[in-house]
């Protein structure tokens, strides 16, 4: 085994334990968050048998996208969105684009795939903690935005909801805003969300327990190794 492989695999089994515990019929998918690291290193992650990746910069994303076109991967946008950067952004295909923050953006969005003649899915990215230095709707305004998507935007896909759990050593902080983003996902199933996107390196167990079903993994998956 690589490093990679041997590291993701405790990974994995870490996951895997929590899921069983908590819904052994969840499926949990993974997106490597590899911005931390270049085309060559996810070139040799990609051994690992992993697939979705995400970027947090649309100009990162590119590159990447561009030195890798050979690998069949799938990718994921979950960084701050500029609206100038948007069609560069749909131009290199994102399987999902993870931090759509309100109803502007998604029309921003939107028209510009109309115009492409591109259906792009999204994610509605909920400011559950709600810090300042965050991107993400208030909670209270979620569902409504949601449901104003669906209806105002023909050419998006609203694929369910992401969140960045509390910035803070307090488990039940952390907990409170998982489980928030949790309410509104469930309450939006009806409208098809399908992924609460929540979780990252420091908080995913917690945000399994708390129904997550994508997480998005980095500095555990490339600084461990
Ligand atoms: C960097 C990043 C991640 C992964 O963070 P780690 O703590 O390194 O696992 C997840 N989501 C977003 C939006 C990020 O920017």
């Amino acid at each position: 085994m690589t490093p990679y492989e041997k590291n993701f695999d405790a990974v994995l089994q870490r996951i895997e334990a929590i899921r069983l515990e908590t819904n052994e019929h969840q499926i949990i998918k993974i997106v490597a968050a590899s911005k931390y690291v270049d085309a060559d290193t996810i070139r040799a992650f990609y051994a690992t048998g992993q697939r979705a990746f995400g970027e947090n910069r649309v100009q990162d994303l590119k590159t990447k996208v561009e030195a890798l076109e050979d690998l069949p991967l799938e990718w994921h946008f979950i960084g701050r969105l500029q609206t100038n950067k948007i069609n560069m952004l749909l131009d290199l295909n994102p399987m999902l684009i993870q931090s759509c923050e309100d109803l502007k953006m998604a029309e921003e969005i939107d028209k510009r795939a109309a115009l492409k003649g591109k259906k792009q899915q999204i994610l509605l990215q909920i400011n559950s903690a709600r810090e300042a230095t965050k991107a993400g709707i208030a909670p209270e305004k979620a569902v409504d935005t949601y449901q104003q998507i669906l209806e105002t935007c023909p050419s998006l896909t609203p694929k369910g909801v992401m969140s960045i759990g509390a910035h803070t050593d307090d488990t039940a902080k952390i907990k409170e805003s998982f489980e928030t983003t949790y309410q509104i996902f469930d309450t939006l199933k009806k409208d098809g969300a399908k992924y609460c996107s929540m979780g990252m390196s420091n908080d995913f167990e917690l945000a399994i327990r708390c129904g997550s079903n994508m997480l998005r993994l980095g500095s555990i998956l490339f600084k461990g190794a």
